[in-house]
């Protein structure tokens, strides 16, 4: 399959999204792109290869990095479409900073690693409305965008039980409030009401999820008045 379809070369694109720079430039499923301003694409390793998860998210990084350091200049993509190669202009736009992962686990959790938002399956079949999914979703990219995973690796933060306490415990909760504010912001600005949102933490808060979302131990209630500021804030302005 990898060989037949080129990926041996280069990441095939499996879909284009209307009006977005690739499709302006002219991609196509199935294209497989080689390189951007005469930089290499990472190709895809033999079969032979076992699945190296890492590896697999390192190669992923790197074209996101190569595609994200073009800045907002026209650059020339080279692609293998139909056994020819050919050249396209595109030019990128700004977009969100994280990139947010479905994984595929029974258990209710979600996290952020500075790049990049997952949640599992589990989480998602317990949401009822888009406005608690995009709450996960804005918490865990405000972690990200609010670079606490530099600042919880740099302050040596505890895992487990010593999370939760003395300057370990104070870090983690002032990183979470952070968090559910900007949250909100975002939230707002993408036309989700943030108070619906964290009544997720409410309905879902005493069946026990051993998540991010509730890693700060405010109350449930105390965090949906908080994010009732937000929103009270915003108001004003
Ligand atoms: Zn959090």
């Amino acid at each position: 399959m990898i060989a037949g379809h080129a990926l041996d070369r280069g990441p095939g694109v499996i879909v284009v999204v209307p009006g977005s720079p690739a499709a302006t430039a002219g991609l196509r499923p199935g294209d497989v792109l080689l390189a951007i301003d005469g930089n290499a694409l990472p190709a895809e390793t033999a079969l032979s290869v076992p699945f190296d998860a890492a590896r697999a998210h390192a190669r992923a990084d790197m074209v996101l990095d190569m595609l994200t350091h073009t800045g907002t200049g026209v650059s020339t993509i080279s692609l293998w479409r139909d056994g020819v190669v050919s050249t396209v202009g595109m030019a990128p736009l700004p977009a969100c900073p994280s990139r947010v992962h479905l994984a595929r686990s029974n258990q209710r959790n979600a996290y952020a690693d500075g790049r990049h938002v997952f949640l599992t399956t589990g989480l998602l079949a317990r949401l009822r409305t888009d406005d608690e999914l995009a709450f996960v979703i804005a918490h865990e990219m405000a972690h990200n965008i609010l670079h606490h995973a530099t600042i919880m690796r740099g302050s040596d933060v505890k895992h487990g039980l010593g999370r939760t306490l003395g300057r370990s415990g104070r870090i983690v909760r002032e990183t979470e409030r952070a968090a559910d504010a900007r949250a909100g912001d975002l939230m707002i600005d993408a036309g989700f009401d943030p108070v619906a949102g964290a009544g997720v933490l409410d309905r879902l808060g005493g069946s026990g999820l051993g998540i991010d979302l509730f890693a700060a131990h405010d109350s449930a209630a105390s965090r949906i008045a908080a994010m009732r500021g937000v929103v009270d804030a915003r108001r004003v302005r």
